[in-house]
């Protein structure tokens, strides 16, 4: 159902949030937002660089949001930007969505222990794991209590995927900071969780090497016999920045159709023969 929204509904009216990694329409965080618009929620959104500007714009305007800040997440003046025009224009938020993650790729292919440099390792930290402790903070200054906070991993923090390498250690780190900063928002009633979908046809699934075979396996060898349908992280996400996810906090939750709870394929998942 990927480009029908769900049944309007009011499950977000009243709340204000900042929607960040939205590159085009494909984008993970456009699925999440469109689902967040059409329960009533104020989008802002961030975009880095000129090019995404012109992409990403004209689908925020189609949902009325007009916040719209250049933020690259390892610029610390674009972050004091955006949280300080978020203070400015609303005062408070009550939920944050980080779907952002980077590695080069020159690190997503081949062998993860010849191939991971220093430099390549810090950046796809920095960016896919430290960037969620920043943003949660600066978010956490101005959210409501009450309020939640959602980021995007994947299983390939918990095992092993061809190529997807020095990203993998990247979502391991992710997901345990959610764990740490959803304890020390908990008293404040902030939640905060993870969304660990399936693969799905993005920029950034596009530059991890042999993407054709994940996506390829995963369709035949997950319980659902099925691709992720970014409509189900959006389902997901809805539920978890909603009242819907009350005392659900500190959660890797997965929506990638059942592979992760299949120890062994099927015999022949490909289709064909095996040996
Ligand atoms: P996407 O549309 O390419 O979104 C990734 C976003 O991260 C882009 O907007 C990108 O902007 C942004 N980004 C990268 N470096 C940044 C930086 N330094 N500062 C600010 N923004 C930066 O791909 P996506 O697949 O929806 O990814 C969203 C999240 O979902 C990521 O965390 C990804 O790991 C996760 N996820 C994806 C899949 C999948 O199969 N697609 C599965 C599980 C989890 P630029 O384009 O300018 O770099």
């Amino acid at each position: 159902m990927a480009d029908q929204d769900f049944p309007a509904g009011e499950l977000m009216r009243g709340k204000r949030g900042l929607v960040m990694g939205v590159a085009n329409s494909n984008s993970i965080a456009w699925a999440i937002a469109r689902q967040l618009a059409v329960q009533g929620a104020e989008l802002a959104f961030t975009y880095q660089g000129e090019a995404l500007e012109r992409r990403a714009r004209p689908l925020i305007e189609s949902i009325g949001a007009d916040i719209f800040v250049e933020c690259d997440v390892t610029n610390d003046t674009t972050m004091d930007n955006t949280f300080a025009t978020l203070k400015d224009k609303w005062g408070h938020i009550d939920f944050l969505v980080h779907a952002i993650a980077f590695a080069g790729k020159d690190q997503l292919v081949g062998s993860f222990v010849e191939n991971t440099t220093r430099e390549g390792f810090k950046s796809a930290l920095d960016i896919s794991a430290y960037s969620f402790v920043d943003a949660a903070r600066r978010a956490s200054e101005i959210m409501n209590d009450g309020g939640a906070m959602v980021t995007l991993t994947y299983l390939g923090s918990e095992r092993v995927v061809p190529n997807y390498n020095v990203m993998g250690v990247a979502k391991a780190a992710l997901e345990a900071c959610t764990r740490y900063i959803a304890a020390d928002l908990g008293p404040r009633g902030i939640r905060v969780n993870a969304i660990s979908a399936g693969p799905v046809r993005t920029l950034a699934a596009a530059g991890i090497g042999s993407a054709r075979h994940i996506f390829k396996f995963n369709k035949a060898a997950s319980a659902l016999q099925d691709n992720t349908d970014p409509m189900g992280v959006a389902g997901a996400a809805l539920y978890l920045l909603s009242d819907l996810g009350l005392s659900c906090t500190g959660e890797t939750h997965h929506v990638d159709g059942g592979f992760h709870a299949i120890g062994m394929p099927r015999e022949e998942p490909l289709g064909e023969p095996m040996n």
